[in-house]
């Protein structure tokens, strides 16, 4: 479950900050798949790291599998969202200097597993790349790595999976398979979902759709209900 209670953020220093999230309030429950549309710079981002913990809100309850995420120091929130949240982005965010079995057990390493090396190996082999686990991501194509990071962000069998356009710089195909892969290990773990998109009939496959405009909910609609 994912419950956000009047949340108000804004980001930047001076000049440069900017009121980002307006009295946001939303409960996305257990296992449903939510998509989150609107337009550029309605703060789809933002409310997305929000929800993972990576932004904190100037007011307003953001809670996560039951935990007040505002409760939680800098060290005890880096550890929740290293157990509990899986986050993937449009541009992969792997490490460079780790190969990609390296890249998947490092949450499982933080998070304390004795096994760590040996679960990345099956993690990976589960999104297809048993063939590729020792190669560094400069070594593998855009969809080869963002299947790494979505090993890597479903390894340690968070509550919550977020996505910010998972999608967005891969070619249609690839995406295509890149989706079905989030929907498949979805299902399987009966993780929450968040996924941020500007495809529409992407979008009209969740359980739901959140429109976001100007940094507040516009539309919360049932996929068939969705207006363009
Ligand atoms: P896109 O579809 O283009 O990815 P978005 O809906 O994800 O857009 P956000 O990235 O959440 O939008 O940004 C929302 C607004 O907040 C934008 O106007 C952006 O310029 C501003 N913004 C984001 N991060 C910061 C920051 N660190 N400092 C100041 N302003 C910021
Ligand atoms: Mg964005």
């Amino acid at each position: 479950v994912i419950e956000l209670s009047d949340v108000e953020l804004s980001l930047g220093r001076g000049a440069a900050r900017v009121h980002i999230l307006k009295g946001v309030s939303l409960t996305i429950p257990q296992g449903q798949a939510t998509g989150l549309v609107g337009p550029s710079g309605s703060g789809k981002s933002t409310l997305l790291m929000t929800m993972a913990g990576l932004e904190r809100p100037d007011s307003g309850l953001v809670k996560v599998a039951g935990q007040d995420l505002g409760a939680l120091g800098e060290d005890a929130l880096a550890l929740f969202r290293g157990r509990h949240i899986g986050i993937v982005f449009q541009s992969f965010h792997l490490v460079p200097t780790m190969t990609a079995r390296e890249n998947v057990a490092l949450p499982l390493e933080l998070a304390g597993a004795d096994d760590a090396f040996e679960r990345a190996a099956a993690e990976l082999r589960n999104v297809g790349l048993a063939e590729r686990m020792d190669h560094y991501p400069a070594q593998l194509s855009g969809g080869e790595q963002q299947r790494v990071a979505i090993a890597r962000a479903v390894a340690p069998d968070p509550a919550i999976l977020v996505a910010d356009e998972p999608t967005g710089n891969l070619d249609e195909s690839t995406g295509r398979s890149i989706v079905d892969l989030i929907f498949a290990l979805r299902r399987e773990r009966g993780a929450t979902l968040v996924l941020v998109t500007h495809d529409l009939s992407l979008a009209a496959t969740c359980d739901r759709t959140v429109r976001l405009r100007a940094g507040r909910i516009e539309t919360e609609a049932g996929t068939e209900a969705l207006a363009i």
